[in-house]
């Protein structure tokens, strides 16, 4: 999809260092980081959210895409986020899991 930024990031169309990419989903560093460490995890194949997403299989595969790219920057504990709708802190409308880690977290989140 051409508007959409991870589908441009993803797709190649802008230049970004990915930390981990495999047959179905790329992770580089958030542009904005919330924590000294923070990865986003985007299938290549757009999906708007979770709500959307309805291959189970492609679900797991971004789950331990998560869990590789967290390993290739070097976290051992880490917060994997996936925020769904605008009321939950979506902006950007094309399915992503958040790496964060580098510091305590803290709990309940805001
Ligand atoms: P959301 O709020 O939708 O869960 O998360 C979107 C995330 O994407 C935000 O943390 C924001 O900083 C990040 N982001 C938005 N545009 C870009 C971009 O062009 N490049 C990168 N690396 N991150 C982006
Ligand atoms: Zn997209």
């Amino acid at each position: 999809m051409e508007s959409c930024i991870f589908c441009r990031i993803a797709g190649g169309a802008i230049p970004t260092a990915f930390v981990h990419e495999d047959g179905d989903a790329v992770a580089f560093r958030d542009i904005q980081p919330q924590a000294p460490v923070h990865l986003l995890v985007v299938p290549r194949r757009h999906v708007a959210s979770l709500r959307e997403a309805d291959d189970e299989a492609l679900l797991g595969r971004l789950l331990a895409a998560a869990r590789q790219a967290a390993a290739k920057a070097g976290l051992e504990q880490y917060r994997v986020v996936i925020n769904t709708g605008a009321d939950a802190g979506q902006a950007v409308f094309h399915l992503h899991l958040h790496v964060l880690g580098g510091r305590r977290m803290a709990w309940p989140p805001g």
